[in-house]
């Protein structure tokens, strides 16, 4: 918790102005404010000052990041890319937590102060992927929030034992009952689904639940996913990753479905993928379903590419949806910002008096322009704590 007095910045590009942040909160945004004796001050220069981004699905125990170029030459079926995956991390030099740490502080680095990341949970690895994760946490917990998904990877059903060390996960520090491809993984949607609704249910877990099940298969199972979320009362905990069935299915179907989601509280994650329909992001938002972009895997053994930059992935959304108005990029912008914030209840977030004293400084004309061309983070603030500047990591209190 620490106090700073930011002048000449420019709060969500509106008038130049300064935020005063005391005991790691807003105190105050406006024209020439005053700090008590002994508050840090620095100097804005006129940047643009935002509420920082939301990385709401990540893999921080898969990341690659720093290890020489891993080339990607297996099939690109689920499973194939499972079991690969499996089999390279048994070689690696280096541990869960150093690869962690490095893609955390990449995250801080671009603008995240708070993370959403899966952890591989499975008889294979048990939990040791949660253990490194939050080992790698204890170093980058001033900078950076973090709520874990106990994830079944390589299948729950499939493999018995897995949904117990997923709740075993929830009394270790994770938080949020992960799924997978209840039907082309596990082969049993409705055993999938009834075991983690159960688990959730009884240690009031949230849910966030990969499905990458595309057309009428995807839909149906999303149907499951309303009927249990409503019957257990779980409104506003359940998340769907990816839903590409939103993407590609009937129209007609996927606009019931998404009437039917918003009744019962689902949010919508997409990391705006290639090639693959992804849901339609912005009609989602206007018929009340709560939704947000995100990084996912990265820089590993499933993906080459990203960098953790949710920026870029905003600049990506408005790419992929043909954002041409000020407006529309400012709606992209927001996926990545406050509806992130909304849909995992970070209601702290914001810049407002009285809010987490964390923001985002970059410089530029305007939003939509920063959404185009994505500036380097001048600095990142967490708690009134400067941990990131001019794009990098800042070890210690500078
Ligand atoms: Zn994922």
């Amino acid at each position: 918790m620490s106090d700073l007095l930011l002048t000449n910045v420019r709060p969500d590009a509106k008038a130049a102005g300064d935020i005063l942040i005391e005991n790691g909160r807003i105190a105050a945004i406006g024209p020439a404010l005053r700090a008590r004796a002994g508050t840090k001050v620095i100097d804005g220069g006129n940047a643009i000052a935002i509420a920082p981004f939301v990385e709401p699905h990540v893999h921080l125990d898969k990341i690659l990041w720093g290890l020489p170029w891993h080339s990607i030459n297996v099939p690109a079926s689920l499973r194939a890319m499972i079991d690969n995956e499996v089999n390279i991390r048994k070689e690696l030099p280096w541990s869960v937590a150093e690869r962690a740490g490095n893609l955390m502080r990449q995250c801080v680095s671009m603008g995240s102060t708070h993370i959403r990341s899966h952890v591989d949970i499975s008889t294979h690895y048990k939990l040791d992927n949660l253990h490194g994760v939050l080992e790698a946490w204890e170093k980058t917990k001033h900078a950076v929030d973090l709520e874990l998904v106990a994830f079944p990877q390589t299948g729950m059903m499939i493999d018995p034992g897995t949904a117990e060390l997923m709740e075993a996960a929830l009394d270790e520090g994770a938080s949020i009952i992960g799924g997978l491809d209840p039907a082309n993984i596990d082969g049993d949607p409705k055993g999938h689904l009834d075991t983690i609704f159960d688990i959730a249910s009884r240690k009031g877990a949230k849910i966030d639940i990969h499905l990458h099940e595309f057309g009428e298969l995807g839909l149906f199972e999303l149907g499951l996913i309303v009927d249990r979320a409503k019957a257990l009362g779980m409104q506003n905990r359940v998340i769907v990753s990816h839903a590409f069935c939103l993407g590609d299915g009937p129209r007609e179907r996927v606009r019931r479905m998404t009437d039917l989601m918003a009744e019962a509280g689902i949010g919508i994650i997409s990391a705006v993928p290639g090639e693959i329909p992804f849901p339609p992001m912005f009609e989602l938002a206007a018929r009340g379903v709560r939704c947000a972009i995100a990084s996912d895997s990265l820089r590993d053994t499933w993906n080459p590419h990203g960098n953790g930059d949710m920026l870029d992935r905003c600049w990506l959304l408005a790419y992929r949806t043909n954002c041409r108005t000020d407006e529309e990029l400012i709606a992209a912008l927001d996926m990545g910002t406050r509806r992130g914030a909304e849909l995992l209840d970070l209601n702290d977030l914001g810049l407002r008096p009285g809010g987490e004293g964390s923001l985002v400084l970059i410089e530029g004309e305007n939003l939509p322009q920063i959404v185009v061309d994505r500036p380097r983070r001048a600095l990142v603030i967490k708690r009134g704590r400067v941990v990131a500047r001019d794009g990098r990591w800042v070890d210690g209190d500078a």
